[in-house]
């Protein structure tokens, strides 16, 4: 069974003005849209491969045949990894943006020191990736901690499983903010769907 491009979960223009709904719209349609084309084209004849979820696929790369083991990383990386996003942002109208809350809240506040202290870790560590790739909110050893990889790496093939991630590629932000990734970055935390994300974190405990 083939990956399929799922709808977002909101109109394009939902997260305006932070991010705009052209951008929404070539990255959720076009951008993604090809690394579903790309990642099932190279599991064509592999159907016991494309038979498990992106996720479980990318989590072990190591029983991806070598010759198309690239191109499964990534694109089955960028299939997981904007499959991620989208559900982790919502409209600022519609519970986006804000706080985290409960006991992700407190874990934040252990480990970063408190809210405002991780947004700096986060956008200072994400804004310093060279070239593309992602800011990562993973939990190592019990401790939250933030992480970036290149192009379209996702912290599941190192055995992490991503709480929330900002994509730091330009197509992801260059019409709106330019070459001002840190822009980007800053105004991001406006569209947060944190109860998606606290619901990653108490799945990243298991
Ligand atoms: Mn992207």
């Amino acid at each position: 069974m083939a990956y399929e491009l799922a709808p977002l979960p909101y109109d394009y223009a939902a997260l305006e003005p932070f991010i705009d709904a052209e951008t929404m719209k070539l990255h959720h349609d076009k951008h993604h849209q090809a690394y579903i084309n790309n990642v099932n084209a190279a599991l064509a004849n592999h159907p016991t491969l494309a038979a498990k979820s992106v996720d479980d696929l990318i989590s072990d790369l190591n029983a991806v045949p070598e010759d198309i083991r690239g191109v499964v990383r990534n694109n089955g990386g960028g299939h997981s990894n904007h499959s991620m996003f989208w559900t982790i942002m919502a409209s600022p109208k519609s519970g986006g943006g804000g706080e985290p809350t409960g006991a992700l809240a407190d874990q934040i506040k252990k480990d970063f020191g408190d809210f405002e202290a991780f947004k700096k870790t986060f956008n200072e560590t994400t804004a310093k990736q060279f070239g593309s790739g992602w800011g990562w909110l993973v939990n190592q050893g019990g401790k939250l901690k933030v992480i970036t990889s290149a192009n379209q790496d996702s912290p599941l093939s190192q055995g992490l499983y991503p709480i929330l991630g900002n994509d730091v590629w330009e197509h992801a932000y260059y019409l709106k903010y330019q070459n001002k990734r840190p822009d980007y970055l800053a105004a991001w935390w406006n569209v947060v769907n944190w109860s998606e994300v606290t619901r990653r974190y108490e799945k990243a405990k298991k």
